[in-house]
């Protein structure tokens, strides 16, 4: 639980801390709660509400029952008196979605890439995706907090591009955040889509996120995003978690980085379909140069070992086995309790995934004996990324720690 600073100048600060008890509690908050939660004075609560109420963010009209002594009046955060856009930019597809105050996806749409070598056009195709959303859901535009971009990383922050996109080649360093926030007139904020997602657990999920945890995002690539103590780290250029080259006991294909025992080439597609290829579960002519190509075979090859293929088990459990290995030494870098499995991928994945990583993974951490680790799938679905997104500018709004808040003082 944050604490509040009695400090006038603080008040910005204050109103977030003030806001951020009200959104965590459940079944509303009565204002002495409020005073012994924050360690704010009664005064400064009252100016703050008051605030609030008049902003039309906190509602105090219902009254609730909670065992014998008079009803208590509560506030509660109005949901809808605010909204927050996700995008999420993956080489196929580009997902949409609204989010209200507590997280719930009020609205989503789904866009093939138009891809090609002008992602100018691109940065236009957001826009009215964006645009679209907001009139397809009635979305009041004056009460949408802004967008937020969850794309593959590398990213350059300060720069609100993307550097050296895999299977985005003609977006490398082309500016995404200023064109787009000049077409619809809303703030957009930019990070890379693992960190968003991290944002997404704690912000969205449907269990109360743990403190300590790594998200490892399945997508066209692989990454790893962090919380620790309950924030998200971003590092000292907001690249954080880039895991792709972490080495794996078995000799894998030839990675750009010219060595053979990349994680990230253990699990990628193209490797996968040639060992498919090769194990005779594919014909040797088998194409899946193109992206929508490659993740059907990707499919395929899951639906064939859950079905029991006994080779196609194979190449997955040996992905999967490799992926628990990088993984356990993220874990002992960073001694987290709890890793998060999800992205697009994820879902195709779990089923076949889930049980091997549970039984390789704690083998190779070494403070087993001291904590559990938990492995888990996200709640969230293949959308993390667009409600990772959207949750950056609930984060931004809303966190007692944001120094820039959207909402203002
Ligand atoms: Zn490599």
């Amino acid at each position: 639980m944050q604490r509040g600073t009695n400090l006038g100048r603080l008040g910005g600060y204050n109103q977030a801390v003030i806001l951020d008890t009200i959104r965590r509690a459940q079944d509303g908050v009565a204002r002495v709660e409020l005073v012994e939660r924050t360690g704010l004075s009664p005064q400064t609560i009252s100016n703050v509400v008051r605030r609030l109420v008049d902003q039309g963010l906190v509602r105090e009209d219902r009254k609730t029952v909670s065992g014998p002594g008079k009803p208590r009046t509560v506030l509660e955060l109005e949901v809808s008196s605010r909204f927050a856009i996700g995008i999420h930019l993956d080489p196929a597809v580009m997902t949409v979605v609204a989010l209200n105050l507590t997280g719930q996806v009020v609205a989503r749409a789904r866009h093939a890439m138009p891809g090609g070598p002008e992602p100018d056009g691109t940065v236009e195709s957001m826009a009215a995706a964006v645009n679209g959303l907001i009139e397809e859901a009635g979305l009041d535009r004056g009460r949408i907090l802004g967008v937020g971009l969850a794309a593959p990383g590398p990213i350059n922050m300060p720069e609100g591009m993307m550097v050296s996109p895999p299977m985005l080649p003609d977006w490398d360093r082309v500016p995404l955040r200023e064109p787009l926030e000049r077409l619809i007139d809303l703030p957009v904020l930019l990070d890379k889509d693992v960190t968003a997602a991290v944002v997404a657990e704690l912000w969205a999920g449907e269990r109360e996120a743990p403190a300590n945890f790594v998200f490892i995002y399945l997508g066209t690539g692989l990454g790893a995003g962090v919380a620790l103590g309950g924030e998200v780290l971003r590092g000292s250029s907001g690249n954080i978690g880039e895991i792709g080259h972490f080495p794996v006991p078995d000799e894998v294909p030839l990675c750009g980085c010219g060595r053979r025992n990349c994680v990230g080439m253990s699990l990628n597609f193209a490797g996968l379909i040639r060992q498919a290829i090769d194990a005779g579960i594919f014909p040797p002519n088998h194409d899946a140069q193109q992206l929508p190509e490659t993740t059907a075979a990707i499919l395929e090859l899951t639906r064939l070992a859950e079905a029991g293929h006994p080779e196609a088990l194979a190449i997955l459990r040996r992905a999967a086995r490799n992926l628990a290995f990088a993984i356990a030494q993220v874990v002992n870098v960073l001694d987290v309790d709890t890793v998060i499995f999800g992205g697009p991928m994820w879902d195709a994945l779990a089923g076949l995934g889930l049980p091997v990583l549970r039984e390789e993974l704690p083998r190779d951490v070494v403070a087993r004996e001291i904590h559990g680790l938990e492995v888990v799938g996200s709640s969230q679905g293949p959308e993390v990324g667009a409600i990772g997104g959207a949750c950056l500018i609930l984060d931004d709004a809303f966190s007692p720690r944001a120094s820039g808040l959207l909402l203002g003082n």
